[in-house]
């Protein structure tokens, strides 16, 4: 079975090719703005004028016509509704052109599930750490459940938005890292955990305020060890009750290396492991929409014209996963 994946909730236009399970092509195309963070409108000008030459690139990478392909699966939600939009036209209207079966697929899942096949990992609890979301996730009973998430922005937004206010621009994380690492000062700064939820809106806005009475390396250094000792504690609160030994950790934050060690380190002590899913799964991509697709329509789930509507606040929850 040939399975064509698009992917488009937020930055970037991806499309990828799997091949009876197997991923054959990825191909993408990543909006940066020029200067603050995702303007949607912008955005989604981006995928509306790479959508075809995307398209036509990973077909040619893939090595086939598009007369070949089974099936369409498509990101659906969540996400940023204008840009969302690109991707579900462009996957409805080849199915119907085609005449090939569609499946609307969760973004949150798909990195997941392509996580899960790279990695080896069974039945992980799931640290999800992205631009727009921050969610601990487990399954149980047939679905992939909730267990943490943070109460106000995503932690990759709170990155940025402390990056932005030091100079650096959109994304922020990886230079905002390197500078951490050269930090040497620990500044208490709040710290937020309720239950398994956490908070990051009043400690961006401490660490902004604070900027201009410490050195940038301490203060990028001192908001990681926070930030990121909030999600390892509500991760292990979640492993503490529901008795899972692995995690997966994806999404763009997921390439942060202090937060992997911070991982590795509570993980080792309650005899688990750490992992994260590869780098090129971990960014947004059309590949993981095509693999869970696949699995879906292989379950006999698809998604009919009339309900193949965006879902910008699709939760991760609401979705059936018979191959749990
Ligand atoms: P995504 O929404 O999954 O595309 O992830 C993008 C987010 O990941 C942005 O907020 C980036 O700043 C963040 N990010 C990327 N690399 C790193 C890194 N090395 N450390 C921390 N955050 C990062
Ligand atoms: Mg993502």
């Amino acid at each position: 079975m040939i399975t064509l994946g698009i992917e488009s909730t937020a930055h970037t236009f991806g499309v990828g090719v799997v091949v009876d399970g197997e991923v054959v092509v990825n191909q993408k195309s990543m909006y940066r703005p020029e200067k603050g963070g995702i303007h949607p409108g912008e955005a989604s000008e981006h995928h509306y004028a790479n959508a075809v030459n995307t398209l036509k690139n990973a077909l040619s990478s893939a090595n086939i016509e598009k007369e070949e392909i089974d099936s369409i699966a498509f990101s659906q939600g969540p996400g940023i509704p204008q840009c969302l939009q690109i991707g579900a036209t462009t996957a409805r209207s080849l199915s119907q052109t085609l005449d090939i079966p569609l499946v609307g697929v969760n973004h949150c899942l798909a990195h997941i599930e392509i996580g899960k096949k790279e990695t080896g990992v069974k039945d992980p609890v799931t640290l999800y750490v992205a631009g727009g979301n921050s969610q601990v996730i487990g399954a149980a009973g047939g679905r992939y459940r909730v267990f943490g998430e943070t109460l106000d922005i995503a932690i990759g937004n709170a990155i940025d938005k402390v990056a932005r206010k030091i100079g650096i621009p959109h994304p922020g994380g990886p230079e905002l890292e390197k500078l951490a690492e050269k930090g040497e000062k620990f500044i208490e700064l709040p710290y937020v955990v309720k239950g398994m939820d956490f908070s990051y809106s009043g400690l961006v806005t401490k660490v902004q305020r604070e900027l201009k009475n410490h050195k940038k390396e301490d203060i990028c250094y001192s908001f990681q060890e926070h930030a990121f000792a909030m999600l390892v504690e509500a991760t292990e609160r979640a492993m503490a009750h529901t008795g899972k030994k692995e995690v997966l950790i994806t999404g763009g934050v997921a390439a942060n290396q202090r937060l992997n060690q911070m991982m590795e380190t509570m993980a080792h002590e309650r005899g688990a492991i750490s992992v994260k899913s590869p780098l090129k799964y971990c960014m947004d991509n059309g590949a993981m929409i095509a693999y869970t697709g696949q699995k879906m329509l292989k379950k006999g789930v698809n998604t009919q014209f009339k309900d193949s509507g965006i879902r910008p606040g699709w939760r991760t929850e609401q979705v059936d996963v018979p191959w749990l």
